[in-house]
């Protein structure tokens, strides 16, 4: 029987029986797989750590688009961050706002569009701008200023640390809005709680308002958590967006937050 094991933490783990596998490359930047679960469907990973499942991909990347974007009062410009398997470009393009993605690989885009799918079309849209290249380079020499900039970048290793420093949260700061808004993903609160301190405390050195809060995904172990830095807004508070989503509305946007007090318990924050 072939399996996929991926570790979240040294000692706890989720394993996929892999029912057939859809696509195994190695890019100039890490491993990329695609393969087939009877439970979540088709599973991307890379350098073994998942990514997004058919199943519950849409939790993760309702929740990680559809708060920041409705917690900004009228938003015209997105910058996603990482991002290839085009899951957030889809969301937030139901916004009617310009979109720009900058991903450090192109391989992730063409396999993801080859074997994957969930953009739904997205990665192929004419209206939006994608830009091959490392996201903290592209930041630092960018002219440009956007309402929300969202991170759904890979795991703080590699070349995805760098988008966890405190010097990437100056730079995001520097490239929003006077009344922008910025989500990062911040790992699994449970098994990951270093991920979101980091993430945490990053952010609270530069944005005024800066709140956690949780989405359940199944493929990543249960809970996942984001941390939401806003300039001006009160992430909490959505405008009245009423988006065409599976999960994310009015309701989710504020359990959300609520459930947040569950991490910080887990977490140990005050
Ligand atoms: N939902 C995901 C997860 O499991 O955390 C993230 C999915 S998305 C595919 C992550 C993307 O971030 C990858 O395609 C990876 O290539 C990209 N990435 C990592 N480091 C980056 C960097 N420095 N600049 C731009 N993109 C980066």
């Amino acid at each position: 029987m072939l399996t996929f094991t991926e570790f979240m933490s040294e000692s706890v783990g989720i394993t996929f029986k892999v029912a057939k596998v859809l696509c195994t490359s190695e890019s100039k930047y890490q491993k990329i797989e695609v393969f087939e679960n009877e439970a979540f469907g088709k599973v991307l990973a890379l350098d073994g750590k998942i990514q997004a499942s058919e199943l519950d991909e849409f939790l993760y990347h309702e929740m990680l688009t559809h708060v920041p974007l409705a917690a900004h009062r009228s938003p015209k410009s997105v910058l996603i961050i990482g991002g290839g398997d085009g899951g957030c470009i889809r969301e937030a393009l139901k916004h009617g706002v310009s979109v720009k993605l900058v991903e450090i690989d192109e391989e992730v885009v063409s396999v993801c569009k080859e074997n994957f799918g969930i953009d739904g079309g997205a990665l192929d849209d004419a209206s939006v701008e994608i830009v091959f290249m490392d996201a903290f380079d592209f930041l630092k020499g960018c002219e440009e200023r956007f309402d929300v900039i969202l991170v759904d970048a890979t795991d703080p290793i590699g070349e995805a640390e760098k988008l966890f420093s405190e010097d990437f949260y100056r730079t995001a700061f520097e490239r929003l809005n006077d009344d922008g808004v910025f989500v990062t993903q911040s790992g699994s609160p449970v098994h990951q709680p270093d991920v979101l301190r980091k993430a945490l405390s990053g952010t609270s050195k530069f944005f005024p308002i800066v709140r956690i809060y949780v989405a359940p995904v199944p493929s990543y172990l249960g809970l996942w958590s984001f941390v939401v830095g806003s300039k001006k807004y009160e992430p909490e508070t959505p405008r009245n967006v009423s988006v065409p989503a599976k999960f994310y509305d009015e309701e989710m946007h504020a359990v959300a937050f609520k459930l947040a007090k569950l991490v910080k318990i887990f977490v140990g924050l005050d």
